[in-house]
């Protein structure tokens, strides 16, 4: 998972909330209020996945496919269902691919897969900690990483989000194939670092799909 930067919370966003609480002397959810069923509501709701896909350099907050705002959903890090006080939160809320629309539930992946799931302790894409818990392989496979607190939460992780997904080890291993990481040159560690800091950053605003899997493949030929 590649860490998500959070920025500040859009303007309309939040003037949207504070009207609406001084209008009807509550606060705001989404389920019925932000998320109506109507115009407003779709608009409001492609407004805020432009800014959360924008966000996250146009990748999934989970599993890293590219993603857009007509692909993707308003994904409740802590589900809406048992968290309504953060159901708006701009820091609760990410974008997430849709997974595997067409097949079968079992294949489906990301934010859909999760639904209601949460554990007290699981990690959120936002913290830092993130990109410590999990670990790439080359043939587009990954762990948790052994021998630290997250292991347990981290492989629970990887199965309730169906990160192990046949699609997402495919995507994944084609990515890496398609990096320096199967060049055949011998690179010298001042390139492989450059690597590195390239597929760390947004490069015109977006993130190179599966960036954090070519990176740890990256950093074990250092
Ligand atoms: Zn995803």
């Amino acid at each position: 998972m590649k860490r998500i930067n959070k920025q500040e919370s859009p303007q309309w966003f939040e003037d949207w909330k504070r009207n609406f609480k001084t209008e009807n002397n509550r606060n705001a959810h989404y389920k019925n209020d932000f998320s109506a069923d109507d115009a407003d509501g779709i608009n409001r709701r492609r407004r805020l996945r432009e800014s959360l896909v924008n966000e996250q350099g146009k990748i999934c907050c989970y599993c890293m496919r590219r993603i857009s705002t007509d692909s993707s959903h308003i994904e409740h890090f802590l589900p809406k269902d048992f968290f309504a006080d953060q159901d708006l939160s701009y820091e609760n809320l990410l974008a997430s691919c849709n997974g595997e629309g067409t097949m079968t539930a079992k294949d489906e992946h990301c934010g859909h897969r999760k639904d209601n799931w949460w554990r007290e302790d699981m990690i959120s894409p936002t913290d830092i900690e993130v990109e410590k818990i999990f670990e790439y392989l080359p043939n587009g496979k990954m762990n948790s990483v052994r021998g630290r607190a997250t292991s347990n939460i981290a492989q629970e992780m990887i199965h309730n989000l169906g990160l192990d997904s046949f699609h997402l080890e495919r995507d994944r291993r084609q990515a890496i194939e398609a990096s320096e990481v199967f060049d055949d040159v011998e690179y010298s560690e001042e390139e492989i670092r450059s690597f590195i800091e390239y597929y760390s950053n947004k490069d015109n605003g977006v993130y190179v799909p599966y960036c954090k899997a070519i990176i740890d493949c990256l950093e074990e030929m250092l």
